[in-house]
């Protein structure tokens, strides 16, 4: 038996709670991992509180991502004692994940541990900062340079904002945050955000284009906020899009990308290939700030995760938040 949160659903409703687990919960897999960290990403607040349908097989494990050391192996890349970081595969949606003392998952998923972070670090980071630096990466290989001018960045309290702020101010980009909050502006600014803007001045419908601003976008929101920053990128300029935090709509024309050439990257952490992933841990490894990584990073106990998933949701929290497991 180990501790763990557990969502389960019957008669009685849809329940999440911390609980002792007995491992036959445990789906089949060739790697079990002692987790010591865990985080909450948008996507654990949805599974928890249950307010979508993310998770597809009862009962659950939640928590899309975790970091720890492997118990026992039997493939080939690991053994017992090595530290590992693991993100999406359907990992807390239909194979139990990292909410718990114990995940047993495919040695194929899993990524060493980069030497730079410790595992409460990479959890800090987590699926959100992960996929802050997929949409990095995929602005970058359009070949936009710091010099090309203003990259927006929207839901930018958020995890996955937080982290790609603080990405490319120090790689030396112009960023403008996009957020509801525009109170904590000076958290924005210390994580390296040049200006603020009101998000409402994007969730507006608004018209098919608009005057040219972004040399390139991260958009966490979708929705008008997404069409919207489509129609203001610049000539030849990318969007990198990967959250639906505003809708899941996309109420756009086509004009941005046949009158602008705008092209439009659609991110995806989860069944991202093994190679994009080890880019990506790599590049976070050369390209975070640690310190900063520390500002943004708020820590709760395992028994905290379901009221705190519900403030998530609510847009209460701003960050990261890591989960102790292990610890
Ligand atoms: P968080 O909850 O940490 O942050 C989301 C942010 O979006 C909020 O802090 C808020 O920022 C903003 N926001 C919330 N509600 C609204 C709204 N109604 N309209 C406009 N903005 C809103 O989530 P994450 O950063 O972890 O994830 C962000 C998005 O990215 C989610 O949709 C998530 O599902 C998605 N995602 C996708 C991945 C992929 O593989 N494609 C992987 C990881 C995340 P502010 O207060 O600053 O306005």
């Amino acid at each position: 038996m180990f501790q763990g949160i557990l969502i389960t659903k019957d008669d009685a409703g849809y329940r999440a709670g911390l609980q002792a687990i007995d491992e036959a919960v445990l789906p089949e897999g060739d790697v079990t991992v002692r987790v010591a960290w865990s985080t909450l990403n948008y996507k654990d607040g949805l599974a928890i509180t249950g307010r979508s349908p993310v998770v597809r097989r009862f009962p659950m494990v939640p928590g899309i991502d975790f970091a720890g050391t492997v118990e026992s192996s039997s493939h080939p890349a690991w053994k017992a004692g090595d530290q590992v970081v693991l993100n999406g595969w359907g990992v807390g949606e239909v194979h139990c994940g990292g909410l718990a003392e114990v995940a047993r998952v495919k040695g194929d998923w899993l990524v060493r541990l980069p030497a730079a972070f410790t595992t409460r670090q990479a959890m800090a980071i987590g699926t959100a900062g992960y996929t802050a630096m997929l949409c990095v990466l995929a602005l970058e290989k359009h070949g936009i340079t710091p010099g090309d001018g203003e990259i927006l960045v929207t839901g930018a309290n958020g995890g996955v904002g937080s982290v790609a702020i603080a990405l490319l101010a120090r790689l030396g980009y112009t960023v403008v945050a996009s957020t509801g909050r525009v109170a904590e502006s000076d958290y924005l600014t210390g994580l390296g955000a040049a200006s603020v803007i009101d998000r409402k001045e994007l969730s507006e419908p608004g018209k098919p284009l608009g005057k040219e601003r972004w040399a390139g976008v991260i958009d966490t929101v979708g929705s008008h906020t997404l069409a919207n920053a489509c129609a203001t990128t610049r000539y030849r300029g990318a969007v990198a899009a990967c959250g639906l935090a505003g809708g899941m709509d996309f109420p756009a024309t086509v004009a941005p990308f046949i009158l602008r050439g705008v092209t439009l990257y659609g991110i995806d952490s989860v069944m991202a290939p093994q190679a994009v992933r080890v880019e990506a841990w790599e590049r976070l490894a050369r390209d975070l700030d640690v310190a900063k990584l520390e500002t943004i990073t708020s820590e709760i106990a395992l028994a905290d995760a379901p009221a705190v998933a519900a403030k998530l949701l609510a847009g209460q929290l701003r960050g990261r938040v890591v989960v102790k497991v292990g610890g």
